[in-house]
């Protein structure tokens, strides 16, 4: 079971999982959402996520074309989850609200080309320049 919570508690999700992907996703957007240079992000399955507590939509364009839908507490601002309009089966866990973060194995790094220099993560990932083509 996966398991998160924001900051201050009063929000949170389970998932039995698995995780479907796992990168780190450099895309502008996230970086503005965030305040870093990118966003761990866990795929699960939508049907089996539940979240609770009070959380605010925040929708913007997102590169899809469709709104990118990411889910904060609304006490604390934390950035927990997406909701994606382009992949309505799917639910983007931000990886640093797990419960346990090691359940994060992240594979793919996304939008690297607008991943400033000072982001690129010491690990062995599996870059691609904006979107995976599927
Ligand atoms: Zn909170
Ligand atoms: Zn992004």
């Amino acid at each position: 079971m996966l398991t998160g919570r924001c900051l201050c508690g009063a929000a949170g999700y389970e998932s039995p999982g698995p995780a479907l992907f796992s990168l780190v996703c450099h895309c502008r957007d996230c970086q503005r959402a965030s305040g870093s240079g990118g966003v761990p992000v866990l795929g699960v399955a939508r049907s089996a996520f539940v979240s609770t507590g009070p959380i605010k939509q925040v929708r913007t364009k997102g590169g899809s074309g469709h709104p990118a839908v990411r889910n904060i507490c609304m006490e604390c601002g934390s950035l927990l989850f997406g909701t994606p309009e382009s992949a309505p089966e799917l639910v983007t866990i931000y990886a640093g609200s797990l419960d346990d973060p090691a359940h994060f194995e992240p594979r793919d790094a996304i939008f690297v080309a607008q991943r400033p220099m000072w982001a690129k993560l010491a690990l062995e990932l599996v870059e691609h320049p904006a979107l995976p083509s599927a």
